[in-house]
């Protein structure tokens, strides 16, 4: 069975009262804290109309058994707020896909018949996940449905654009696809520059890409649900899924360039014109700094690219390294400010070199931000580095394919 029959019979009826999904609707929490499975969902944005209602039913069950594992239909009944009967229905629907499996029957000393617990089949499908924010390669992998990765494969760029880096993408991807030892799911990208929501790659200038419709190009090439997103809007949600992120979050991503991925009440932004978090060539300060590749003077990449930073680091003597480090901290902190004020985010997490970002860079983007926003609001803010490493981008795209096809996140 490909994903794509896994998506239309998802839609095989749509008779289920609209009441029942308000709870996943409003991200409606359960008393008891945030942990929890239907409470990390990304929260759709859009009403939830009656015939949409199934679906979201569907979801409700899988996101259950994603986070939590091992359930018997009566646990999933509960913890989701649906009938037994709906349930039942959604999991025998599930099991005829293969995603959902019986594990066999709970020991324990309650009277009566034992329950039976289910788990999501998480060997089921497998994810392609592409990373093109590397300046010199193009990465790849294979993830099961929980993110763990099976098999890797890369590209070098060698310099190509325009419709050559295309087929770089496409040869990757056929790489991936042909190693694949269970249907694909779907195909997820993390790329560089702005990206519409129809996954067409409005502008990445290292790539030459203008406009690209990149989406449809790989689902026209391999027949399976693609993702593409901007590769920190990726990075954030890996970070949401798998790496423990509050639902206010802001994400920094720094390396050949700087960038940012936002989350705001557990729902991703993007902005209207696609370019929520573009926040590398913001001039931060009023007091100069370096011309910047856009021509501009003082952008945040200036202070803190990682080719900026290792060239400064690398013109000093080792002594100055820390000023150096705490001055591109300062400047982040500076820049981040007036976003934690406006947005009361509760978190600000950093991607990129551990070995730069992890020491007195961040101290001094914390301090800085402590100290130009208001203490009784933002006192706790914390800043950390993410705990995903390298892969980020790989999972979030596999998280972007997850959320799609499954609803799970
Ligand atoms: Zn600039």
């Amino acid at each position: 069975m490909t994903a794509s029959e896994v998506q239309r019979s998802s839609s095989r009826t749509e008779s289920a009262p609209p009441t029942t999904v308000q709870g996943f609707a409003h991200g409606k929490a359960p008393a008891g804290g945030r942990t929890g499975a239907p409470r990390r969902a990304l929260r759709p944005s859009s009403k939830v109309l009656p015939e949409h209602a199934r679906s979201h039913n569907r979801s409700l069950v899988l996101q259950t058994l994603y986070h939590e594992g091992s359930r018997s239909r009566a646990d999933i009944a509960r913890e989701t707020g649906l009938t037994r009967v709906t349930v039942s229905a959604l999991v025998a629907e599930l099991m005829a896909d293969g995603l959902v499996v019986e594990l066999g029957q709970r020991e324990d000393s309650r009277p009566g018949k034992p329950a039976t617990l289910l788990d999501l089949d998480r060997s089921a499908f497998v994810i392609v996940g592409l990373d093109l924010s590397e300046h010199s390669t193009f990465s790849g992998a294979l993830l099961d449905l929980d993110g763990a990765i099976s098999a890797r494969a890369e590209v070098e760029l060698a310099g190509s654009t325009g419709d050559e880096a295309v087929e770089k993408v496409v040869a990757l991807a056929r790489t991936l696809v042909d190693q694949a030892q269970a249907p694909v799911l779907g195909i997820g990208v993390g790329s560089p520059g702005v990206v519409d929501l129809a996954g067409v790659v409005l502008s990445a200038p290292n790539l030459g890409w203008n406009g690209m419709p990149l989406q449809s190009i790989l689902a026209a090439r391999f027949g399976v649900p693609v993702v593409v997103a901007n590769d920190a809007n990726a990075a954030v949600l890996a970070e949401h899924s798998f790496g423990g992120a509050a639902g206010d979050a802001m994400l920094i991503t720094i390396g050949h360039g700087v960038g940012a991925g936002l989350l705001l009440g557990g729902t991703p932004l993007f902005g209207s014109r696609f370019a929520a978090g573009e926040i590398g060539h913001v001039v931060v300060g009023t007091d100069g700094g370096a011309v910047c590749a856009c021509g501009k003077r003082g952008c945040l990449e200036t202070w803190l690219s990682i080719p900026n930073l290792m060239k400064r680091l690398d013109e000093l003597p080792d002594a100055d390294h820390d000023r150096v480090l705490t001055e591109a901290g300062e400047r982040l902190g500076i820049a981040l400010a007036p976003v934690v004020g406006a947005l009361d985010l509760s978190e600000v997490i950093l991607s990129g070199p551990t070995e730069l970002l992890d020491g007195p860079l961040a101290a001094a983007t914390v301090e800085t931000l402590r100290a130009r926003t208001m203490a009784e609001f933002h006192g706790s803010l914390t800043l950390r580095m993410t705990t995903l490493g390298q892969d980020i981008v790989l999972r979030g795209a596999a998280v972007m394919v997850l959320s799609g096809q499954l609803g799970v996140s």
